[in-house]
């Protein structure tokens, strides 16, 4: 399946999120993680330009642990994620954790809520006490 390098419609939308559910876990520094980092800023990119508000489906078919194969629990913690370098705590982030190892595993619309958490975290931290725009 070719890798869209733009989205334009739904149906490339549905093409890239598809793309990022099976390249989803890839390893940093793979080209896969490159291919995966750059879809899901097209996606992003055609999300807020077109307000799609419709979760897509949920990544992980299987709730393995990647690392030891124990069934993975959904939990709820504090995670860090790294907003233009700067580590932001989310409190109470969904997510997979592995009862065996610790392992943690963020489907992708675990990601997507953190990432959003984190980047409104980010934005208040550092906003103006008084905007005079
Ligand atoms: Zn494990």
């Amino acid at each position: 399946m070719p890798i869209p390098r733009a989205i334009h419609d739904d149906a490339d939308h549905a093409l890239a999120v598809s793309e990022i559910e099976r390249l989803w876990g890839a390893a940093e520094g793979s080209p896969e993680a490159g291919q995966l980092e750059a879809l899901v800023m097209l996606v992003d990119a055609y999300e807020v330009e077109h307000h799609v508000i419709d979760p897509p489906a949920p990544v992980l078919a299987d709730d393995a642990c990647p690392s030891c194969g124990t069934l993975m629990q959904q939990k709820r913690a504090t995670l860090d994620f790294v907003v233009n370098g700067e580590n932001i705590l989310v409190p109470d982030a969904s997510h997979l954790a592995c009862p065996s190892c610790n392992e943690i595993v963020l489907r992708y619309e675990d990601f997507k809520a953190l990432q959003e958490r984190a980047r409104e975290a980010y934005r208040q931290k550092h906003a103006p006490a008084e905007s005079n725009e």
